[in-house]
């Protein structure tokens, strides 16, 4: 391993503030680059590929939280549901509505993040703000014994633009506020906000994020 994941690591969590988490993403990345954080004492890690999730939930201690932060496809849920910690990017009701089919086989619930589509960019998945608000106006998902909705996650766009990055996380949170206000007041589970990666966590963390996704920064450039 040419790279100092240990080091990288402990300078990332020097930055953070004690309240905002790390959510480490090791996608494509091999077992020993995990092994490395894990050792260094790094517990929560994420990834977007079901399989590429199977195959390091098999073989890496199981004592890591893992989070699902891509898009999911329904008929992939069934694979993931027996030991996934956080599902972070829900973007329509169909999702939740399976994700709470599958967790119930295992008596479990599931924790979740509903993902907002605010970025400029036409490729991102998420539910715009208006989407979201159905959702959860709908109310269907009061019905679902099986999922916790926690809270909000997104991804700005990809620009050099600080301002540009630093308006849509402010949208982002808060968008967060007024959900919060309107239907989970009285739900202290709902508190997560899932912003900032390697190129714009800072901002994030200024934007109020609770909880960052860094994965270069740590482990280096990713081959694909
Ligand atoms: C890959 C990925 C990240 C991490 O991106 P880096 O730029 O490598 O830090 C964060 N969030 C999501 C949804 C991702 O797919």
């Amino acid at each position: 391993m040419d790279y100092d994941v240990k080091g990288n690591l402990r300078r990332v969590l020097d930055d953070l503030p004690k309240e905002v988490r790390l959510v480490a993403i090791g996608k494509y990345h091999p077992n020993e680059y995990i092994e490395a954080a894990y050792e260094e004492g790094q517990r929560i890690f994420g990834e977007s590929h079901e399989q590429e999730l199977r195959l390091k939930h098999e073989t890496l201690p199981h004592d890591i939280e893992w989070h699902f932060i891509g898009h999911l496809q329904t008929n992939k849920v069934k694979y993931v549901a027996p030991y996934i910690s956080m599902i972070e990017a829900v973007d329509s009701f169909k999702l939740l509505r399976e994700i709470d089919r599958q967790a119930a086989k295992y008596d479990r619930v599931i924790r979740v993040l509903l993902e907002l589509h605010i970025a400029e960019e036409e490729t991102k998945y998420g539910l715009t703000l208006d989407a979201c608000r159905q959702l959860l106006e709908d109310g269907e998902w009061l019905e679902l014994k099986h999922v916790q909705i926690c809270g909000l996650m997104m991804m700005a766009s990809f620009v050099d633009d600080e301002e540009q990055i630093r308006a849509e996380m402010m949208t982002a949170r808060h968008f967060f506020d007024e959900v919060k206000a309107k239907y989970f007041a009285d739900d202290d589970a709902f508190c997560e906000r899932s912003w900032g990666m390697s190129h714009d966590y800072r901002i994030a963390i200024e934007c109020g994020s609770t909880m960052v996704r860094i994965g270069t920064t740590i482990f280096g450039p990713r081959i694909y």
